[in-house]
């Protein structure tokens, strides 16, 4: 082929389609690996979660046991059995609260008494109970007050119990009450708060609550910084275990908060409303626990049940309080330990530094769907058999992390590719350039070639005439002007090929028009080459063998046939020193026409026959090393033949001879 533009074409479709298979493999490379990435990071984050999950409940577990122990090590020392020693666990964070409780199953902590009801008044037989109801008689049925007072300060002095006394001072304020002497009725009730706080009157109903309710309705104390201070006193023997608590306990505080609604002057209104909430919480914890303990006690007691210890859900309230009951005689105590601190306290020793991920470790409600939910990013585990309404969930801290990491992966392999592809644009277009720039060079060169050879064609015409002139007129020349003239005429016949083959040649790079084949008599061409080669033949003395069938006609273009004619015969006249001989054949045999050069010159080795019809190929032999030539005959010939449907054919054996052949196709 003699188009370079070809070679271009075939270049830039080679690089495009490299750049599609490489750019195809980098993205399918690019997808496959973006999803392994997210699958070996989900891998990862599931596996932290897991890890995670497992060390914070094997850790609670650890948590549980070691609080178990510190309670168990209670029953081993010495105080045991002393409900006051028990206030050394407040310093324990993970405990809310404790109860304990003696062998009948009454409450020991918080102070818990019964009402009784059912207990029967004795008759006052002894001089007590005599000035006792002449104090009554005076206050309810004759409303002498002042003689009522005589008595029930009379009763008090002969007053043999706590029980007596605390009656006596608790009529005679409610008296105090009656007469309007406020302050006075507020010293005793002082008294009766301080020195008997615990005393019960016969029904088993504390006398501290009845002075306080006679304080509530003292609408306007004349001083309300003292008549809080009694309330706080109140409520604080009932946090302190020194008031019991009993099933009006509530209904008073109701009272008190009520009470402080409407008088809200003082500044101690925030203690006393603590000190009202840590009241009720101790009344919450006696009610979540008591129907429990309840049961534990008639069990425990009677069965004889010597387990270490029993976990108690409270009856209501919070979920995440629980109670360890240690059953023991002759005190038995529960101890109410709290979700939250021992979850905070585990999750603080969680060593979550070493992780790759950050992660959220929360307590959640146990709820049906938690299972659900519960994928490879997201674990739960349970505080079984401890806390079963909750759970652990561990989740990424940043839900999107992945997603993050996926997109700035696709980002990276996107601007990879984006540069692969520009970059290949690029070469695409400079390989573009230069092929452009290269057609452009060898259409410049051709043409200039071309346009050289055409000055050179004009002059050399010229030559050949007036040489073919002298030599019509040969006989009447020295033999030195003959000679002069052999040279002449063989020199110019070279050059006149050399030009002939130049302009096919720059013909063919600069792509123009293709030849006007008509039907053309083959013989009359043979010949006429022949005749015009004729003088260059004899002058190099060889003898020229003719078969030419007659008028063989075929569509070809006359001038190339003649050139490439003339070219095979010029090369077996160059490449025959010693054994000048020429065949030429013309004849046509079943469809086609053959057209034979064969010469007995120095041949051409076998592995060279296909090279020979290159541009610009020579042979490098000893043989042919005097000849001259550019390696542009046969490339020029065969593409005649070519554009005319024929073939060109070589047949050659080294040292032996050559046989190139025509074949065209008949008219
Ligand atoms: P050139 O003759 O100018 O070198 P060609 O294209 O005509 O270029 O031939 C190419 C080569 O083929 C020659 O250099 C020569 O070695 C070989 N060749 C061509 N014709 C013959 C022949 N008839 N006998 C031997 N060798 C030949």
């Amino acid at each position: 082929m003699l188009k370079f533009s070809e070679k271009g074409s075939k270049l830039i479709v080679i690089f495009i389609i490299t750049a599609i298979f490489s750019g195809s493999i980098l993205t399918y490379l690019s997808v496959a690996h973006i999803s392994n990435y997210k699958e070996l990071l989900e891998k990862k984050i599931s596996e932290e979660e897991r890890d995670l999950t497992i060390r914070f409940t094997s850790d609670f577990q650890d948590k549980m046991e070691s609080l178990i122990s510190i309670f168990s090590n209670f029953f081993q020392s010495d105080h045991s059995q002393d409900v006051q020693a028990l206030k050394s666990f407040e310093r324990l964070n993970e405990l809310v609260n404790y109860v304990a409780i003696d062998s009948l199953g009454s409450f020991l902590w918080p102070y818990v008494v019964n009402n009784d009801l059912s207990s029967e008044q004795t008759k006052p037989s002894n001089p007590y109970s005599n000035e006792l109801r002449t104090a009554q008689n005076n206050e309810f049925i004759s409303k002498d007050f002042k003689n009522a007072e005589i008595y029930y300060l009379k009763s008090l002095k002969v007053a043999e119990t706590k029980s007596d006394s605390a009656n006596c001072y608790n009529s005679l304020a409610r008296l105090y009450v009656k007469m309007g002497h406020h302050q006075k009725a507020i010293e005793i009730d002082q008294t009766i708060i301080t020195d008997f706080s615990s005393t019960l009157n016969a029904f088993g109903f504390p006398y501290v609550y009845f002075s306080i309710i006679k304080l509530l309705r003292i609408k306007n104390p004349a001083n309300f910084e003292q008549f809080e201070k009694l309330l706080l006193l109140f409520l604080n023997g009932l946090i302190d275990g020194e008031i019991p608590l009993n099933e009006s306990s509530e209904e008073l505080l109701d009272s008190i908060s009520e009470w402080k609604k409407e008088f809200q002057l003082s500044q101690n209104n925030d203690l006393l409303e603590q000190s009202i909430s840590r009241v009720k919480k101790l009344i919450l914890l006696v009610d979540n626990y008591k129907i429990s303990l309840e049961e534990i006690k008639n069990d425990k007691f009677t069965k004889g049940n010597s387990a270490n210890f029993l976990s108690i859900k409270p009856i209501s309230g919070n979920p995440d309080e629980l109670m360890l009951f240690f059953k023991h005689e002759p005190m038995s105590v529960g101890f109410v330990i709290g979700l939250n601190p021992i979850f905070m306290s585990v999750l603080e020793n969680q060593q979550l530094n070493n992780l790759k991920f950050d992660f959220n470790i929360n307590l959640v409600e146990k709820k049906e769907n938690n299972y659900i939910l519960n994928s490879d990013l997201i674990q739960f585990a349970t505080f079984s058999p401890y806390f079963e309404d909750r759970l652990i969930k561990v989740s990424l801290k940043n839900e999107g992390i992945i997603d993050q990491a996926v997109f700035r992966r696709k980002i990276i392999y996107g601007l990879g590719l984006f540069l692969f592809l520009g970059t290949m644009v690029l070469g695409l277009y400079l390989l573009i350039q230069d092929v452009k720039r290269e057609k452009r060079t060898n259409k410049l060169r051709a043409d200039f070639v071309s346009n050289i050879t055409h000055e050179l064609k004009t002059p050399l015409t010229s030559i050949n005439m007036f040489a073919e002139a002298l030599n019509m007129g040969k006989d009447t020349l020295d033999s030195k002007q003959t000679k002069y003239l052999n040279i002449i005429v063989k020199e110019s016949e070279k050059l006149k090929r050399l030009i002939n083959n130049i302009l096919e040649f720059s013909r063919k790079e600069n792509d123009k028009l293709s030849y006007k084949l008509q039907n053309s008599n083959l013989s009359e061409i043979v010949k006429s080459t022949l005749k015009e080669m004729d003088y260059f033949l004899e002058i190099n003395k060889f003898e020229v063998d003719l078969a030419i069938e007659k008028n063989i006609f075929a569509n070809v273009y006359g001038e190339g046939i003649k050139q490439a004619l003339s070219n095979l015969i010029s090369n077996a006249v160059k490449y025959s020193a010693s054994n000048k001989k020429l065949i030429i054949r013309l004849f046509e045999s079943g469809s086609e026409i053959f057209i034979e050069v064969e010469d007995f010159g120095i041949g051409i080795p076998q592995e060279k026959h296909a090279l020979i019809f290159e541009k610009f190929y020579r042979i490098n032999s000893d043989e042919n090393e005097t000849v001259s030539g550019t390696g542009l005959g046969l490339t020029v010939t065969k593409a005649i033949i070519e554009e005319q449907y024929g073939k060109l054919l070589v047949e050659s054996t080294l040292g032996k001879g050559s046989k190139f052949t025509i074949v065209l196709n008949p008219a």
